[in-house]
């Protein structure tokens, strides 16, 4: 295990940490971003105000169009001769958001991962193949630093080039692989067709994340790749994978880096903290970054908290599997429905593809919800019935 210290301290201990890290946080932003003190203005609050980490919720949220305005630079709390690194998001739903990393922002990041890892109970024996993007990505170069610090050895393969990467993986002996559950898969197709067979191989454990999966897939991955498969969790605003991460022991929940990354849950709608155990809203403010520090970041990640003792005997908190964004959600009659519980009722009647339409609709001052379906020839043939019934579940 690494750095065993930070992730088993006692409750009282994590909480003394975090509050001092919080305290200097705040006065910190205030004296060097422009844009926190102005919110810290508006809000009427002092750095000095905070004084228990229950205060934190005197602190206004920053959100993913705070970093756009700010864009590229704007949000930095630190001169630019000492960051070190630029990454950025995709930018797929908008104008890419850029993050800069210090020196000890990397070490950082690079320990984070590092104890990821240690979650799988990888070591520094492992050969670890990174299959995610290198690049501005996190994704690459943020487990290929973990990978290092652990003391493993790094197989830099990037995202592409998939028929490669199999034959890699064959004749490079990696006993973990990193990337996307849904490359992994793919991986696993193409060895199918070059008549490699992944159950031959040394292969023992995936670290998946960077996008949404669900149960039904995890037993997919591990029973075609005869792997552990376990889930990884992070976003570039606030530093990039190794948030959170499960452990091999549990596989239930991510552990969070409590010592540098402060998770509450919220309301979406009313902004409200909820208490541990109920779904809401990821928000995460980060304790030991000096590049871009983030106050209260809204993730839109939709997850609940677990501070509950967990069989690996990390104290640190859990997040469960992200159960969809905060920005897709509909109320229909004041109802919260997210897609992902609409998705995973439909997983489970066989006959029908993952692909389907919602129309959200109002007749007679009423919503309405309708799901359209694709579904197989096979279930057209065998089960009409179940065709009728879905028909009816029609809100
Ligand atoms: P980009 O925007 O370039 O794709 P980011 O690192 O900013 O890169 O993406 C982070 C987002 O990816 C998270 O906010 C979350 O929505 C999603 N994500 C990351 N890890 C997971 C995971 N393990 N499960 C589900 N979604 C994830
Ligand atoms: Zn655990």
């Amino acid at each position: 295990m690494f750095n065993t210290k930070m992730e088993t301290l006692p409750r009282e201990e994590i909480e003394a940490l975090q509050l001092r890290r919080l305290k200097e946080l705040c006065v910190r932003v205030y004296a060097m971003v422009p844009f926190y003190r102005k919110r810290f203005d508006e809000a009427g609050v002092r750095p000095a105000d905070i004084r228990s980490l229950s205060d934190l919720k005197l602190l206004p949220f920053t959100e993913k169009q705070d970093m756009r305005n700010n864009y590229p630079y704007g949000l930095f709390a630190t001169p630019r001769e000492n960051i070190v690194r630029i990454h950025a998001s995709s930018g797929t739903t908008g104008r890419a958001t850029v993050v800069g990393y210090t020196a000890r922002d990397i070490d950082n990041w690079a320990e984070s991962v590092a104890r990821a890892l240690g979650c799988a109970e990888i070591n520094s024996k492992d050969f670890i193949h990174v299959a995610y993007g290198y690049g501005l990505f996190t994704g690459g170069l943020g487990l290929h630093y973990g990978a290092e610090k652990l003391g493993a050895t790094v197989i830099p393969a990037s995202g592409g080039a998939t028929r490669r990467q199999v034959q890699l993986l064959k004749d490079f002996g990696a006993t973990a692989l990193c990337c996307t559950p849904s490359y992994a898969l793919h991986l696993w197709e193409a060895g199918q067709e070059a008549g490699i067979d992944f159950t031959a191989l040394p292969l023992r454990k995936g670290i998946f994340g960077a996008e949404p999966w669900t149960e039904s897939m995890r037993q997919e991955i591990e029973r075609k790749l005869n792997i552990d498969a376990l889930n990884i969790y992070g976003l570039s605003e606030v530093m990039g994978p190794g948030v959170a991460m499960e452990c091999l022991r549990a596989k239930n929940g991510m552990h969070i880096c409590e010592d540098q990354f402060l998770p509450e849950i919220i309301d979406p709608v009313t902004g409200e903290q909820l208490p541990p155990g109920e779904m809401g809203e990821l928000v995460i403010t980060t304790l030991t970054k000096e590049g871009i520090p983030l106050l209260r970041y809204r993730t839109r990640d939709l997850t609940s908290l677990d501070y509950t003792p967990c069989l690996c005997g990390r104290t640190n908190a859990r997040i469960g599997r992200l159960s969809g964004r905060s920005d897709d959600m509909l109320i229909i009659r004041g109802v919260n429905v997210f897609p992902q519980q609409i998705e995973s009722m439909l997983l489970e009647n066989e006959g029908i593809s993952p692909n389907y339409l919602i129309v959200v609709d109002r007749k007679d001052n009423l919503d309405t919800l309708e799901i359209q379906v694709e579904v197989s020839d096979a279930f057209f043939a065998d089960e009409i019935r179940k065709l009728q019934e879905i028909g009816r579940a029609h809100v």
